[in-house]
């Protein structure tokens, strides 16, 4: 058996959360997939699916070693043990990859301690993805690790659209410019698009949107990314559950000079009571859409808010582009929230855009052009599937290991 017909393992650790899946990189199909949460916590969960079963657990789970044993005892009960599961390689996501690190790469120790060292910039993200690295090492020590990173798909942007305009011999000691992150969503969901349209993906102009807890857009020109909207970290740009995007940097100093609040607070309360949640006290989407059509104001200014954004970036990405062929959207909110693809669609009438009411309603797992055989421009939407770009990207580099 060559490595390319082997299935890929793949993880994506976070602080307290570990999401695994088994795919056949060939196929697209996934055998497995599982996600243990509140590790470090009493009341830890394991949801796992097999063969259309779904298993639930409740147990304690001290760390991310603990949760990977608890997923291959969990494998080894419900009938596909991890040792039969044809696994050659495990791919791990990794948020921030630095200025170092563009294409997915093979572990080892110095490519270990380069992701735990740009914890400074990640400092939500990169600790919790080595510790998962390490756990997983553990547990399949004879097995290639591969990184793939959030940033990697945005080593393209031209200087002009990554440089932040402070000092700059401050902002090259402290590593500060846009990264961009969402990556892998963007490169795998701007890459089905050209398919879906039949059209030459070396000519197109694209603006993907990618809305899920976190959120993020990008602007793609000929397959290469030439704008995205997060930042040095994946603060910034769009409106998400927890997180507010784009904030005059004075509002954050007037936080601590006026408002009293320290570093940690303001960096909690931007990372995790902004956005839908801080302007409404909803993250779920879902929850917001139902006090929306209830009428509810508080909830109906946070949509508009999000919406507004929308509108705001896709205007300016298109400007960026120089014209736009197709806007995607993808990810929870993009794939399954009809509302915003059409409160989004009507604003942008003026570039020709023309939403299909009804093939805009569709809810399907498969990607599909939701605008009219009219319109200007494309509106398309691709379910995203990372997990999948992660095991394609760990088999290409372990088919390209000497
Ligand atoms: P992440 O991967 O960033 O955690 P997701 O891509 O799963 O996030 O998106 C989560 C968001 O998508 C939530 O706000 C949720 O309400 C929304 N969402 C998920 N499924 C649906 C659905 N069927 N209908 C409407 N919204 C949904």
């Amino acid at each position: 058996m060559t490595q390319r017909d082997g299935n890929v393992l793949v993880l994506n650790a976070g602080s307290s959360s570990l999401k695994y899946q088994i795919v056949d990189p060939a196929t697209g199909e996934h055998l497995v997939k599982g996600l243990i949460e509140r590790i470090g916590h009493d009341n830890a969960t394991i949801t796992h699916e097999y063969d259309g079963e779904k298993t639930h657990r409740e147990v304690t789970i001290a760390d991310h070693a603990v949760a990977l044993e608890q997923m291959t005892e969990v494998m080894s009960e419900t009938g596909l043990a991890l040792a039969d599961a044809g696994v050659v390689a495990v791919g791990h996501r990794v948020v921030h990859g630095g200025r170092n690190f563009s294409d997915p790469v093979l572990v080892d120790e110095r490519v270990l301690a380069e992701i735990k060292r740009l914890g400074t910039l990640a400092p939500l993200h990169n600790p919790a993805n080595a510790t998962g690295i390490e756990a997983a090492q553990r547990i399949l020590p004879d097995h290639a690790h591969v990184a793939v990173f959030d940033t990697g798909f945005f080593a393209t942007l031209p200087p002009a659209a990554y440089t932040y305009a402070i000092d700059a011999a401050l902002a090259k000691e402290h590593a500060l410019r846009r990264y961009g992150f969402h990556g892998t969503s963007h490169e795998y969901v701007s890459a089905r698009v050209p398919e879906l349209l039949g059209a030459d993906p070396a000519s197109l102009k694209q603006i993907v949107c990618h809305l899920g807890n976190g959120a993020s857009m990008s602007a793609i020109d000929g397959g290469r990314a030439v704008e995205t909207s997060m930042g040095v970290t994946p603060l910034e740009g769009l409106v998400m559950g927890t997180r507010g995007g784009d904030i005059d940097p004075g509002a954050v100093l007037h936080l601590n000079r006026v408002a009293g609040l320290g570093v940690d607070e303001i960096d909690t309360l931007l990372n995790r009571g902004s956005g839908i949640l801080g302007m409404a006290g909803a993250t779920d989407f879902r929850d917001l859409m139902e006090r929306v059509e209830a009428g509810d104001e508080t909830a109906t200014l946070a949509f508009d808010v999000y919406v507004h954004r929308l509108v705001k970036y896709i205007g300016a990405y298109t400007s960026v582009l120089g014209g736009v062929d197709a806007v995607t959207f993808t990810a929870g909110v993009g794939e399954n929230n009809a509302a915003v693809r059409a409160a989004v669609c009507e604003r942008l009438a003026w570039l020709g855009v023309e939403l299909g009411e009804a093939a805009n309603e569709v809810r399907s797992d498969n990607p599909r052009v939701v605008s009219t055989p009219a319109s200007k421009v494309a509106v398309c939407v691709v379910p995203t599937n990372e997990e999948l770009a992660i095991a394609q990207h760990t088999v290409a580099v372990i088919d390209s290991a000497p």
